[in-house]
């Protein structure tokens, strides 16, 4: 059996998404910025699928800006509001000690530049309090950013709240929403949110295209200078089959979002039930406020990457935490961020499921993992050294 569970890496783009896709190659492929029919048609294309994303998030489609993705909406925001804030003598952003690479390494720029930044404490539930956002802010804070929901544990974070502190405070406040749009409702107003990042490809849309909704009243710089698209904001000729097929796939996921989460719910569920038999097994973040396809565990005296590689003999695609961080052996930052001890955390397993795996496909992984955890112990030195230390040796 083939059980694809790494969605929270990349998911399979739909067939409505590709369908809407294939005539912004074949007939209307003109330059949105050309005055010919051709090109007025692929410019009418954009400004629809503009209107079908605005609607979704609840703002106006010229506070929507296209971009290539979460990285560089990530980048986008946080640069420049810090360079805008910077001429205002506010150099101190705060976030947290879990946010994706793409908002962290950002800031370890900024900080090399000059700026301060407060990372935030995730606690053992992997989630951020208002009030510690509250305490945090200062006189000089230019920005605070933090992650909708989080890409390895799936933690759901108080997003609305942590915008009230903000707005009563003054200060902006940006939220890395890759992982929530299109999975969990997301809206700018209720969410007191005044910049937020997603991507095409984490929703069953394209790679390599993304959104910034920046609200009308911050007057954003420019990362990328250049021609007059995206009203000057951001230059570059429009990926007008990327953005079509965002669109038609971002429709089709908040059509579907009821339907999906109550069977991914019931999936997730299952999978923690059997995952939580296995000795020493743990499921890592809130249990409650978390994604609903999102499963995160850590099995003690296993070797994560090892077990990766047994699952996919297995047909069965998996992660260890974060596509980012493979390949390298140190621990994941969010699982040492939630507290736990390096080799606890070195045993992870994230499997992150859609509406298109099923129940059978649970089952498969429930029955195929306890064999190989039980083979990876039997040759760990780790798990030799657990099993005396608990007397069973
Ligand atoms: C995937 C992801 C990104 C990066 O998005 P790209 O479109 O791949 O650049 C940023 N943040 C989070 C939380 C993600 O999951």
């Amino acid at each position: 059996m083939k059980v694809y569970a790494d969605n929270a890496a990349t998911t399979k783009i739909s067939k409505t998404a590709l369908d809407a896709m294939m005539p912004c190659y074949t007939e209307i492929y003109g330059n949105p910025s050309s005055l010919h029919a051709v090109g007025q048609e692929a410019f009418h294309t954009v400004r629809d699928a503009r209107t079908v994303i605005a609607d979704i998030l609840n703002c106006s489609p010229d506070e929507i800006y296209f971009t290539s993705g979460g990285s560089e909406s990530d980048n986008w925001a946080i640069k420049s509001t810090a360079a805008l804030m910077a001429k205002k003598g506010k150099k101190h952003i705060i976030s947290s000690k879990f946010e994706h690479h793409a908002v962290l390494h950002t800031l370890k720029a900024l900080e090399r530049q000059g700026f301060e930044i407060t990372l935030l404490d995730v606690y053992e539930n992997g989630l951020v309090k208002p009030e510690d956002v509250k305490n945090a802010i200062r006189e000089d804070t230019a920005l605070v950013t933090i992650m909708y929901a989080n890409n390895e544990i799936g933690t759901v974070q108080p997003i609305s709240e942590i915008g009230a502190v903000c707005r009563e405070k003054g200060v902006l406040f940006h939220t890395d929403a890759v992982q929530a749009v299109g999975h969990i409702p997301v809206d700018v107003q209720k969410d007191n949110v005044d910049m937020l990042s997603l991507s095409g490809h984490k929703f069953h849309g394209p790679k390599g295209v993304g959104a910034l909704y920046c609200k009308k009243s911050v007057r954003l710089p420019n990362l990328i200078e250049g021609g007059a698209q995206e009203r000057n904001r951001r230059a570059g000729t429009e990926n007008v089959p990327g953005i079509v097929g965002m669109a038609a796939a971002l429709r089709e996921a908040v059509d579907n979002m009821e339907k999906n989460t109550e069977k991914l719910i019931a999936m997730r569920e299952r999978l923690i039930e059997g995952i939580l038999k296995i000795d020493l097994s743990r499921i890592n973040g809130d249990r409650e406020h978390r994604l609903p396809g999102n499963v995160s565990a850590c099995f003690e005296g296993v070797e994560g990457e090892s077990l990766l590689l047994y699952l996919d003999l297995q047909g069965i695609s998996a992660s260890s935490g974060s596509a980012c961080t493979s390949g390298s052996l140190d621990p994941s930052h969010v699982l040492l961020a939630i507290g736990l001890k390096h080799e606890v955390a070195h045993g992870s397993l994230r499997l992150s499921l859609s509406e298109e795996n099923t129940p059978e496909q649970i089952e498969y992984i429930i029955e195929a993992l306890p064999p190989i955890i039980n083979r990876l112990r039997d040759m760990s030195p780790l798990w030799e050294k657990i099993q005396k230390e608990r007397g069973n040796l």
